[in-house]
This record gives C-alpha cells, sequence and structure tokens, in this order.
C-alpha cells in the first residue's frame, strides 16, 4: 500500500530541467535589455536639450527596471527552483522507500521525522488493520516498547530493536527493527525512519516443541534406565543369593530394556519420517494386502486380550501411492492401539471402502472400530502430539511410547491422507484414515 494522497509528488526531474533552461532564458533576455537602457541613457545625456534631458530620464528608468525587476522576480524564482528542487528529492525518495517497503515480505512502516506514517505495506495491514498513512504512528501502534523504539531512534539517530507480544487477536511474538533513514532533510513527509516487524511465532513455537520432545523423550529414557539401575543394585547386594527375586527382577528387567528399545525405534522412525516429510511416496501399495499382514503379526496380542478382529471389504481394490513399510507401521499402531485399548474379548472391525470426498474425487477409506471403554472429547484433538496420553499409566503397561498415533499422522501427512477420530465414551472408538486414489502414472 503506497501513500500518493499528499500533492508534492508531481515534479519531476525533466520538468525541471526545463523550469532552469526558462529560467536562464529569461536572465539573459533581461541583461540584454539592461545593456540596451544603458548604452541609450549615456547616448541621451550626451546629446543634451529638453528633449535629451527627457529620453535620458526615460531611458533612465528603463535602466532602473531592468536592474531592479528582473532581480527581484530572479531571486523570487531561484527560490521557487530551490523548494521544487527540494520537493522532489523528497518526492523520488519517497517514491523509492515506498517501492521498497511495498515488496518486503516481512511486515514495514516507514515514518517522516514526527512520527507520520508516509508509507506501509500489505503484511503491516495483518498486524495493524486499521492503519493508514497520515497516522501518528500511535494511531497504528500503542505498543510502548515500540513507541519508545521509535522514540530512541528519531533522536539518536542510531538503530533500535524491541520485542512485541501480542495476546491479542491471536497470540504472536514480533521483533521490532526501527532503522533511521540517511538523510539531509529533517522536515515534514521525508522519509526518516524505517521500521520492520519480523514475527517470530511460528519459530518460537518450532524451538518450545523442540525442548518439550526433548524433554519428554529423557523422561520417557530415564524412568525405565532408574528402574534398571534399581535392580541391577539390588541383584548385586540385598537379592544376591535369592533365586526367586533374582527370576523376578531378571523379567521387570527385560521389560523395562524391550520399552527403551521400541522407545527409541519409535523416535528413530518419527525422525526418519520427518526427514522424508516432503519427498511424495511412489509405489503402489494394496492396502488389503498391507492389512492382511498387520493382521497376522498381531495375532497373538489379539488372542491374549481375547479380541477378534473383523476385515471387512467393499469389491474395488484399495490400492493406493504409498510406502509400503510406513503404511505397515500405520495400521499396526491403529489395530494395535484398538487391541490394547479397546475391551478385553471384544471385537475390532477394519473396514475398507471406496467413499466419495466433498469435491467429487473417490477417496479410499479404512477404519479400525473398537468396542472398548472410548475417548473422552476433550483428548481427541491432542492425540496425535508426541506423548500425549489420555491415561499415562494404562499406556505404559500396555507398552505404549505415546508415540504412536504421532507417527500414524506423520506418515499420512506424507501420503496426502487424512486421519479422523470418532469416539463415544461407553461405546468405543473409530480411527478413520481416508486416501487419494492412486495416482496414475
Ligand atoms: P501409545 O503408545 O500410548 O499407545 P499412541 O500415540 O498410539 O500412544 O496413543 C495415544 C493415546 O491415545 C494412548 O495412550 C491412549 O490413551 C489413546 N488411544 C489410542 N487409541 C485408542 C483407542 N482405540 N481407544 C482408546 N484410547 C486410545
Amino acid at each position: 500500500m503506497i501513500d500518493e494522497r499528499r500533492g508534492d509528488g508531481n515534479i519531476t526531474p525533466s520538468r525541471l530541467r526545463e523550469a532552469i533552461g526558462s529560467a536562464r532564458q529569461k536572465l539573459q533576455d533581461r541583461a540584454a535589455v539592461l545593456a540596451a537602457a544603458l548604452v541609450m541613457t549615456l547616448v541621451f545625456v550626451g546629446a543634451g536639450g529638453l528633449a535629451g534631458r527627457a529620453a535620458a530620464w526615460g531611458a533612465g528608468a528603463l535602466f532602473l527596471w531592468s536592474a531592479v525587476w528582473p532581480n527581484a522576480r530572479t531571486m523570487n524564482s531561484n527560490i521557487q527552483l530551490r523548494r521544487s528542487l527540494a520537493d522532489a528529492d523528497r518526492s523520488s525518495r519517497r517514491s523509492v522507500w515506498m517501492s521498497i517497503v511495498a515488496n518486503l515480505p516481512d511486515a514495514a512502516i516507514v515514518l517522516d521525522s514526527n512520527g507520520m506514517v508516509l508509507a506501509l505495506n500489505r503484511a503491516l495491514l495483518e498486524l495493524f488493520p486499521g492503519a493508514l498513512p497520515g497516522q501518528h504512528i500511535s494511531q497504528v501502534t500503542r505498543a510502548p516498547e515500540l513507541l519508545t523504539s521509535v522514540e530512541t531512534a528519531l533522536e539518536t539517530r542510531q538503530p533500535h530493536s524491541c520485542r512485541l507480544d501480542f495476546k491479542v487477536p491471536v497470540e504472536r511474538s514480533l521483533v521490532g527493527t526501527v532503522a533511521p533513514l540517511e538523510t539531509t532533510q529533517t522536515s515534514e513527509h521525508t522519509p526518516s525512519l524505517l521500521i520492520v516487524l519480523t514475527d517470530l511465532t511460528e519459530q518460537d513455537r518450532l524451538v518450545r516443541m523442540r525442548a518439550d520432545f526433548v524433554a519428554n523423550a529423557s523422561h520417557e529414557l530415564r524412568t525405565p534406565l532408574a528402574s534398571l539401575k534399581g535392580f541391577v543394585e539390588t541383584l548385586r547386594g540385598a537379592a544376591k543369593d535369592d533365586d526367586v527375586a533374582r527370576d523376578k527382577f531378571l523379567k521387570i528387567m527385560q521389560q523395562q530394556a524391550e520399552r527403551m528399545a521400541r522407545l527409541i525405534d519409535d523416535l528413530l522412525s518419527l525422525s526418519r519420517i520427518e526427514m522424508q516429510a516432503h519427498v511424495l511416496p511412489r509405489d503402489s501399495v494394496d492396502l488389503g494386502n498391507v492389512i492382511a499382514h498387520v493382521v497376522q503379526t498381531l495375532g497373538p496380542i489379539a488372542d491374549e486380550r481375547s479380541v477378534a478382529i473383523d476385515v471387512v471389504s467393499s469389491a474395488v481394490p484399495p490400492v493406493v501411492t504409498g510406502d509400503r513399510d510406513e503404511l505397515i507401521q500405520v495400521f499396526q499402531n491403529l489395530i494395535e492401539n484398538a487391541i490394547k485399548y479397546g475391551r478385553q474379548g471384544g471385537r475390532v472391525v477394519v473396514r475398507k471402502e471406496v467413499v466419495q470426498s466433498a469435491s467429487g474425487l473417490d477417496r479410499i477409506s479404512v477404519s479400525v472400530a473398537d468396542d472398548g471403554p472410548g475417548i473422552a472429547p476433550k483428548h481427541l484433538p491432542r492425540l496425535t502430539e508426541r506423548f500425549y496420553r489420555v491415561n499415562a499409566a494404562q499406556s505404559r503397561n500396555a507398552g505404549g511410547t505415546g508415540l504412536g498415533l504421532a507417527i500414524v499422522k506423520h506418515v499420512l501427512n506424507r501420503h496426502q491422507a487424512d486421519l479422523q477420530v470418532d469416539s463415544t465414551l461407553g461405546q468405543g472408538s473409530t480411527f478413520r484414515v481416508s486416501f487419494p486414489m492412486r495416482r496414475q502414472t
């Protein structure tokens, strides 16, 4: 957005050149008249007599008019010229800054030496929708940190930066850089300060997420590690010669070691999938085949909990573009969760079907439904967060790492597929995955 409302922007360099040329021509003309009047006065004075004196007076008056009047006119026009030059300079500097600001990706605003807005861009309007050229900066924002930085930069002519945290309308963290612009003039309407506001919200969120992730992963690893250390000490001390205790403790130690190994496997999977996030899978994968493989692998766990797994298919072969190993991971996590968190002695139904989406394009949908206790609505939006568990103790007892659904979400993103979770307390949960139909190659 560029401010073109003020009327001082219409003096172009070519117009200026024309004005200077015509002023010079006028001066030359006046010099010629002056010389002629001087010669005539001298001639008439030399001629003497009444007519000669009258003519000398006339020529003298002409001389005076030529000498004084043009000078006054010339001075006037010089002043005007200087003003025009200053206006042109100011106007071209403003145009330059306007186009710089308009093309900056970050929110930016240019102020004059009085703190009045001369130019601002679209990104700034997203932050401050009411901002307008011609307003004072304090009408654009009341953020005291930014106003202080503007004041300091105007006073000291040194760059200044500040941090801005907004809570409404959405939470945002910004860093404001206020830079004085080099100028010989400090008058009104002359670009004097450039403010750039860089949005750090996403960057801050990523830093926080990374820190949380490291803290969570360390905590998850530290718990089984502490338990292993404790048992090693007990076995070397108090239970040294106790065969029964030794067997019992070694079994627990094995479980803890397996838990650590699972956690490390899941962490590595997650990091591998994240690294490939922008590479589209290319293979053709038959989901019927993938699900049959997963159901067979999970047979022993389902038997342990006396859970029956039914696979229901429509006639269309469910072939998608994907990475077979990653898709095995997706359905392994979903079906294993349905067995672990569903009803003991219950039923898990895996249904593959072709559905029409709102856009009219067919999608392949696979749902995994259990008849377990279900999940309260408040947990549903957070299920795919790393280490998020509805019931941490139940998850740990069942050998969960809290990373299964995070892996599912990342794999599905890479496959341009969606995950939808529906659950009713006391009735069970349904995790539905929907894939685009295989691309024609
Ligand atoms: P975990 O390794 O703990 O199973 P997941 O990321 O796979 O981690 O699942 C996250 C949490 O979601 C689980 O801890 C569990 O509380 C809940 N959950 C997942 N699937 C189901 C389900 N079918 N029924 C009830 N709760 C479930």
